[in-house]
């Protein structure tokens, strides 16, 4: 899944969770339970002929954490952001695992080799043993992100 639905169940997370030990744990785990959906296009990312550090940081901080820093403007801007320490944890608990296992990527620290290995475990109970196009999955995370949005304003 992309981050930045992954920021929006932090969101919902923070929102209901009041302790934020307990908020970075769901929020964590959260992250892996999304990444289990079939929600990336293997075949297609590797028809972008870049390097796979280049696609990653492009696809991260170019369209993922714009996204997200606008989403929690507007949320901001409309008074419908909460700021709490569980909000933050849950939020951080919710992204930690992409760039923990990207910063072992980049790095090959050996004691962050863990959450690559559980990373690729959860992604591959489902999601990429199927394949599914783009004009199935980008309409379904944004229906799991405007669900995640819609529980987070009720
Ligand atoms: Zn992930």
């Amino acid at each position: 899944m992309f981050l930045t639905v992954h920021a929006a169940s932090g969101l919902v997370i923070g929102k209901y969770v009041d302790s934020s030990i307990l908020a970075f744990l769901f929020g964590f785990i959260s992250h892996l339970l999304l990444d289990m959906v079939p929600g990336h296009d293997p075949i297609e990312l590797k028809k972008w002929k870049k390097p796979f550090v280049y696609k990653n940081v492009i696809i991260v901080f170019f369209i993922e954490l714009p996204l997200i820093l606008t989403m929690l403007l507007l949320l901001n801007l409309f008074n419908k952001l909460i700021i709490s320490w569980p909000m933050f944890w849950a939020v951080s608990g919710a992204l930690a695992m992409d760039f923990l296992w990207g910063l072992y990527f980049l790095t090959k620290w050996k004691f962050l080799k863990i959450f690559s290995i559980v990373n690729h475990w959860s992604h591959e109970v489902f999601s990429d043993k199927l394949y599914v196009s783009w004009k199935i999955w980008l309409p379904m995370q944004l229906f799991v992100l405007a669900v995640l949005l819609f529980i987070y304003l009720l």
